[in-house]
């Protein structure tokens, strides 16, 4: 019964990034230095593989959000995939909601872009305590310092360099760690061999200027080194690095690395600073809940407490069908046993358990409080519900999910297959929370909506490799614009015109029914059934 990994030694990360700034790579490269890959370029063979939707591929994008279970000195790292697209940030938050840190990877020339900005805040709203690695210090352009820079501007982050690149673009051969203050050279093209080497003379200074930079920043989050740095006392390694560890957990500071995924260069150094400085699920704090009584309750990260866990994400997996991942955030739970889904007030039997590796699944008897798996044979568990033990019933505090942007029209390219795609939808919705299917009453159109123009083509493109249906998709038809127009009655106050279609007053305003009966979507908002004065604009 005892655990193989003491929750001290866990890690629940993310890898966050904007498309194309290298968080595939890396993550291939830390399966590889992990050991759980045999050779690089691997992960895209294999069943079990982050990428694994053949979609995902072709894209170039990455869409699930499964979770990887990798080992790195003696601690379990679970890496829960992010998406990188913007249309998938809904994606990205329950990702968020279910880790304890992050690895923010920047592009070193592209530095901060809007989607690492949009990713960025997303982890701000969920406090998670990050590092950053600025990847691809070998290219033409890449500028590490100036990166660090834009963090500070741009996203107005206490961004804390704890590592210097030797040599940029084609000469970018290792890295100078600030903390040990000594440099390591890269010796062979897979990173496997690095010499420990003296700081080049040249990179001295820089060097002196941000350890400096560093032992500042470390004493603002700890008053006995701030006291030890106003006397001039010296501050040694391990004082720095507990308080790294420190000020990351408390999301105080950003330590920022670099390095190269692409050319194998400072992912091990990036890994050791993930166990070192990103909490473990006993960092952080516990998580809320309520009992059916209504009484606000915590549960934390031990195994003694009853089972509460709450499911991210939902998959069809296409050897085992539907799987559920899950985070567990106490207690312990085993296969072949009995738990309460407290949001849909069910029953679910834990048929199998999973844990996904690299380049294998495997199957567990149990897992414990802060562990994250996946789950065989869950048949009402939706995306943000809670699993509980059925005598201690919670419902832990879930994820909000906005409403759906945009909305077209689908049918099937053969009527025959009108049936078959109704079951299809409902399943893609029962996966993936912000996406809606309905009929509409006047025109009879079933109508999908999502978070954007990608989201909904991936739904559509997985109707056909996952379900065989083939559809068109369309514009709703006209019943479905209505022109509301601005009225005023007696009283001043602004009325809406249901159903009005002519130009009324000086201004027209077009909102699209989310759902009749339910509300309207304008201007990105859903607003309720009638349309409240802000949204109407002023007359002139
Ligand atoms: P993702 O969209 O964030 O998952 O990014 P990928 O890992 O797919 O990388 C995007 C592109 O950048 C690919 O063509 C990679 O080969 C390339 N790339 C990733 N890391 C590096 C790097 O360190 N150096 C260079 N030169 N290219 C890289």
């Amino acid at each position: 019964m005892a655990r193989e990994f003491p929750l001290e030694r866990t890690r629940n990360i993310g890898i966050i990034a904007h498309i194309d700034a290298g968080k595939t790579t890396t993550t291939e490269r830390i399966l590889f230095y992990t050991g759980r890959v045999h050779k690089i370029g691997e992960v895209h063979d294999g069943a079990a593989t982050m990428d694994w939707m053949v979609q995902e591929q072709e894209r170039g994008i990455t869409i699930t959000s499964a979770a990887t279970t990798a080992q790195w000195k003696d601690h379990r790292i679970n890496i829960i995939d992010t998406p990188g697209h913007v249309d998938f940030t809904v994606e990205v938050e329950r990702s968020l909601r279910v880790l304890d840190g992050a690895c923010a990877v920047f592009d070193a020339k592209g530095g901060v872009e809007p989607q690492s900005e949009t990713v960025w805040r997303q982890a701000d709203k969920y406090h998670v305590p990050r590092i950053a690695y600025v990847n691809k210090m070998d290219i033409i352009g890449a500028d590490f310092l100036s990166c660090v820079d834009q963090m500070k501007t741009r996203l107005g982050a206490k961004a804390v360099p704890i590592q210097l690149p030797i040599g940029a673009e084609d000469n970018f051969r290792g890295i100078i760690d600030l903390v040990e203050m000594k440099a390591i050279i890269y010796t062979d093209d897979l990173g496997t061999h690095a010499e420990d080497a003296e700081i080049p003379a040249e990179l001295k200074d820089l060097a002196e200027e941000k350890r400096t930079e560093l032992l500042e920043a470390v004493a603002e989050v700890d008053e006995e080194l701030m006291m030890k740095y106003l006397e001039g006392e010296e501050i040694t390694v391990p004082e720095i690095k507990a308080a790294l560890r420190k000020g990351t957990c408390s999301v105080q500071l950003f330590p920022v690395l670099c390095g190269s995924s692409y050319r194998n260069k400072g992912v091990q150094p990036m890994l050791d600073a993930v166990v070192a400085y990103l909490p473990a699920p006993t960092d952080v704090p516990a998580i809320k809940g309520v009992t059916p009584e209504g009484e606000e309750i915590e549960r934390h990260s031990s195994d003694e407490e009853p089972f509460a866990a709450l499911a991210f994400k939902i998959m069809t997996d296409p050897f085992v069908g539907k799987l559920a991942f899950f985070r567990v955030y106490s207690g312990v739970l085993e296969s072949g046993s009995y738990v309460l889904n407290s949001v849909k007030g069910k029953r679910e039997r834990i048929g199998r358990i999973l844990q996904m590796h690299a380049n294998h699944r495997e199957e567990i008897e149990r897992v414990y409080a802060g562990d994250i798996a996946a789950a065989v044979g869950l048949k009402d568990t939706t995306t943000g519900d809670t699993l509980c033990d059925e005598k201690n019933v919670v419902l832990l505090e879930s994820m909000e999910f906005p409403d759906p942007v945009i909305h077209v029209s689908i049918e099937p390219k053969t009527k025959a297959d009108q049936d078959k795609m109704g079951i299809a939808l409902s399943k893609l919705a029962e996966e993936d929370p912000t996406f809606k299917t309905y009929t509409d009453q006047e025109t009879g159109q079933t109508i999908i909506s999502g978070m954007g123009e990608l989201h909904l083509e991936v739904i559509v493109d997985r109707m056909v490799r996952e379900f065989k249906v083939e559809c068109n998709v369309g514009q709703p038809q006209v019943a479905y614009r209505e022109t509301i127009t601005k009225r005023v009655d007696q009283e001043g106050k602004f009325v809406r015109q249901s159903g009005g279609r002519g130009q009324y007053g000086h201004v027209k305003v077009i909102f699209e029914p989310l759902e009749r009966g339910q509300g309207f979507v304008f201007e990105n908002k859903v607003v309720g059934g009638a349309i409240p004065k802000e949204y109407i604009p002023a007359v002139e």
